[in-house]
């Protein structure tokens, strides 16, 4: 099992790779990405100083945070969930009671969810900026109007969120650029672009939020695909 130390010290290297692209570490959250890790690296995470985590499915979601609430050490703050993951409409009412920022709403039905089981939760709008279909996330010309129609639910929406493309850092700075200029043209503040493998690109285009998992934790454990829970440590 990682220790929180060396989480510190892999965070202070995030913090100087922030830094060294031109950005101020201060000013950029850090959403520490615990998929497919079990609760316990969540824990230490927590006891290194991170207080933002993000989660891409909902059951794992749900799991970790619900063994963290019921095991929480006295003293330590609340940690705000991330979902940053595909969202379906039926896993919204699972995650309502966890999540602090929804940043993967890539449509209006899901929205509506969120607003039945949430109301008034603070969303990011995923953008789909390289043109890969396999991908979610809204497409940029649809952007305005679902931040329009999401704000009409009584969403906060407050900001954007992009994933870059892989392997291909150039068509990725196309991408977070793009992103960055619909926030500004939208007038949202927050810009959670930026990865392990693209953090760099992700600050030199004007990030305010990283998720980052690899750079903090390691190389991921394999996810078994029917076994998930299984794996996490929790409820044991
Ligand atoms: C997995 C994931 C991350 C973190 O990726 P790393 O390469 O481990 O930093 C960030 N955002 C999303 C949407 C992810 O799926």
């Amino acid at each position: 099992m990682i220790s929180p130390e060396r989480i510190r010290s892999n965070l202070d290297l995030v913090r100087a790779r922030i830094k060294a692209a031109g950005g101020d570490p201060g000013s950029v959250t850090i959403v520490a990405v615990t998929k497919a890790w079990p609760v316990d690296v969540a824990r230490a995470a927590i006891a290194a100083g991170l207080e933002d985590l993000g989660e891409n499915y909902a059951q794992e979601l749900e799991a970790k945070a619900a063994s963290l609430a019921t095991n929480a050490p006295a003293g330590v703050p609340k940690v705000r969930w991330h979902f940053i993951g595909r969202l379906q409409q039926n896993k919204v009412k699972l995650l309502a009671p966890h999540v602090a920022l929804w940043q993967s709403v890539d449509r209006p039905e899901v929205g509506r969810q969120i607003a039945r089981y949430a109301p008034g939760a603070a969303v990011l709008v995923q953008v789909n900026a390289t043109g890969e279909p396999s991908k979610g996330g809204c497409l940029p010309a649809r952007v305005p109007a679902l931040v329009r129609e999401l704000g009409e639910l009584g969403l906060s929406v407050q900001g954007l969120m992009a994933v870059g493309k892989h392997g291909d850092l150039a068509a990725t700075a196309d991408a977070f650029r793009q992103t960055v200029a619909l926030a500004d043209q939208l007038g949202l503040p927050v810009r959670s672009i930026g990865m392990t493998d693209d953090l760099e690109v992700g600050v030199r285009c004007g990030s305010t939020m990283v998720r980052v998992g690899r750079v903090l934790f390691g190389e991921r454990p394999p996810r078994p695909a029917d076994s998930r829970l299984g794996q996490l440590g929790v409820g044991n």
